[in-house]
This record gives C-alpha cells, sequence and structure tokens, in this order.
C-alpha cells in the first residue's frame, strides 16, 4: 500500500499544474505555501466541503466529485466579484484506488487549469470519502460583493436558469424520471455547475450586493435581505427556466418548490441599483451574458414571491444540516 506521500507524489504534484501562476512563491512539497497577493488588493478565503452520502451520491463518477468540490469553490469566489487564484485541498480517502484517483485528480486539474487557479498544498488522510478545499482569490480593495449594501428599489437579477439542479437531484433520489433527451443536460447542471466568475468580476462595478445560489433562491436572496436589513419581492414568471426543465414539467405545483428551494444551481443572485440598470444591461448584452431581472427589493421584510400578483405560499426554504 502507498503512503500518502506516494499518493501525493503521483496525483497531487504535476509540472504542468504546479508551474500554473507566477505569484505561487512556494507550492506543494514544504511545510506551507508561500503566495504573493498583488499589491492593492484584498485576499479573499472560503472553504467547502463535499461529504460523500450527503453532498452527492455515493455512486456519483470521481471526475464529477472532482469538478464538484472545485466548482463550488470557485462559485464562492465568483460570488464575492473576486479573481480566483489558489486552492488547497484536504482530501480523507476509503483506499488506495489508483484508477479512482487518477479519474479524481485529471478532473481536478483540467477544471483548476481552465479557471487559472493553482492547488499550492493539502492533507491526506484514511477515512471516510470526504473532500474539502479552500480556495483563495482576490479582489481590487473596497470592490468585493457581500450580501449586506442592497438597498430598497435595487432591482434583483439571477444568472442563467434556476431549478436545473435540484430537477436533477430529484431523479437521483426516485422522485421523478427525466425524459431521454434533457437527462444529460440536467444531471451536468447538477454534478458538473459553472461558476460565474467573469460575471461576478463585471459585477464588481454595478451590484451593491450578491450572493451563489447553493441552498435555493429564496433561502439565499433571504440570506441578502437579512443582511442588508431590507426585503424582497420576486416575480415566478420571471424566474428563467432552461427548455429541458420545462419538457420535464407541466404540473406547476411541481415546478414551484424546484425553482424556489431547489439549491446546486450555482448561479448568482445579485442586486443593482435602478440608476446602474441600464448601463449593467448593456454591458450584459456587449458581453453576451445571460442574466434576468426577478424582482426588487423592498422596505418590508422577508422575501415574497408572486405570480400573476398573488403571493405564493413558502414552506421549504433551503437545505439545512442537523435539521430534520
Ligand atoms: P505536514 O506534515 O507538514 O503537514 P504533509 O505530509 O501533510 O505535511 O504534506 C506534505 C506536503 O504535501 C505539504 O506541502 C502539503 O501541503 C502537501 N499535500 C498533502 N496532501 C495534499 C493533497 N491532497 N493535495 C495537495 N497537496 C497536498
Ligand atoms: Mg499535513
Amino acid at each position: 500500500m502507498p503512503s500518502e506521500f506516494d499518493i501525493i507524489r503521483q496525483f497531487f504534484t504535476s509540472s504542468a499544474i504546479s508551474e500554473l501562476r507566477s505569484d505561487v512563491v512556494l507550492g506543494i512539497g514544504d511545510d506551507a505555501a508561500i503566495l504573493d497577493i498583488a499589491e492593492g488588493h484584498y485576499l479573499v478565503q472560503s472553504v467547502d466541503t463535499l461529504v460523500s452520502g450527503v453532498h452527492f451520491p455515493i455512486e456519483t463518477s470521481p471526475e464529477d466529485i472532482a469538478y464538484k468540490a472545485l466548482a463550488v469553490n470557485l462559485s464562492d469566489m465568483a460570488a464575492m466579484g473576486a479573481e480566483p487564484a489558489w486552492f488547497t485541498l484536504a482530501i480523507t480517502l476509503p483506499d488506495d484506488n489508483e484508477k479512482w484517483l487518477k479519474a479524481f485528480s485529471e478532473s481536478l486539474f483540467s477544471l483548476a487549469k481552465k479557471y487559472n487557479v493553482q492547488l499550492v498544498g493539502g492533507d491526506t488522510s484514511n477515512g471516510p470519502l470526504c473532500i474539502s478545499i479552500t480556495i483563495n482569490g482576490f479582489v481590487p480593495k473596497d470592490k468585493a460583493l457581500t450580501r449586506n449594501n442592497a438597498e430598497v428599489t435595487d432591482k434583483i437579477y439571477v444568472s442563467g436558469t434556476i431549478g436545473d439542479a435540484a430537477l436533477a437531484l430529484a431523479s437521483w433520489q426516485g422522485q421523478c424520471l427525466l425524459r431521454d433527451d434533457t437527462a444529460s443536460y440536467l444531471n451536468k447542471r447538477l454534478n458538473r455547475p459553472s461558476p460565474q466568475v467573469e460575471l461576478g468580476i463585471l459585477l464588481r462595478e454595478y451590484a451593491s450586493s450578491c450572493i451563489d445560489i447553493s441552498d435555493g433562491l429564496v433561502a439565499d436572496l433571504g440570506h441578502i435581505t437579512e443582511n442588508s436589513h431590507v426585503g424582497a419581492k420576486i416575480n415566478f414568471e420571471d424566474i428563467p427556466l432552461s427548455k429541458e426543465f420545462n419538457l420535464n414539467l407541466t404540473d406547476k405545483s411541481l415546478i414551484i418548490p424546484l425553482v424556489i428551494s431547489g439549491g446546486d444551481d450555482y448561479e448568482l443572485c445579485f442586486t443593482i441599483p435602478v440608476k446602474k440598470q441600464a448601463e449593467f444591461e448593456a454591458i450584459i448584452e456587449e458581453n453576451k451574458l445571460s442574466v434576468s431581472c426577478i424582482g426588487e427589493i423592498e422596505s418590508d421584510k422577508g422575501v415574497r414571491c408572486m405570480e400573476n400578483n398573488v403571493e405564493i405560499e413558502l414552506q421549504a426554504t433551503g437545505y439545512k444540516h442537523f435539521v430534520n
């Protein structure tokens, strides 16, 4: 059986990857990494853990696990308006399955390369499968996007489409069957979310607040309204749904909970002050990014979701650990 050092050497160190960025003064191999933060910037840091059987079904492929573990961290950088730069990987492995490790590391490094983020260290141990990635990025001082600056009359936007990942998850859990011609698209939306890093960086100049949708649209928008001491009204008709989502579902009573409370889309939800809206929409079109205006910030606390001007009763509001 190889030692943890063999595993690190074989699967998590390669010259192509360890020389990705010139701001890594010292990467994997010492007691800690040394990293050079560009002048005039703040370091932005976040950690996310994926536990087998909790955050992904145990039969998920190593490629998808690696992809998602890094993608959800990149999404946190996007939500802060930060440019991701470096990450560390704390991995707990039940065994030293070489085929699994090879598939995992190839998928991890291919996404890392795409976003120009370098693996600079980590920790390897034996136990139930668990992957924890800490990501670091930077943002020009005072340009970070937070959850606490939304103001009354600001417009509420989301990127991409909402509910796809929740629909795929519902099918994994045996609650529904996906149409054959939509299954691969929807499963990809669940297992391989696209972190909105480019949009996040662009939003630095326009958004008053931002969050990524991991727990559900209403739950995550609720974090913005709570932290900003405001409320929100969104219109169900304006929430963008994919054609693959629509092909599977026509029953409104099923659609609404998936769209409103389903998580895992990793799209951005953000607010734009009215005076910046026209310029923002123009820049979005120029950059061919996909965003939709779904509502407005109000002074009445809480999040209201309307359908044809009638308020929808919201029950479940996102996944919570330690709560039944
Ligand atoms: P230490 O005992 O000093 O904590 P380790 O033996 O845990 O060091 O790790 C040795 C080196 O390998 C360190 O630079 C560490 O960051 C790196 N490392 C360990 N596990 C991983 C991993 N899964 N991915 C990337 N680097 C790792
Ligand atoms: Mg260690």
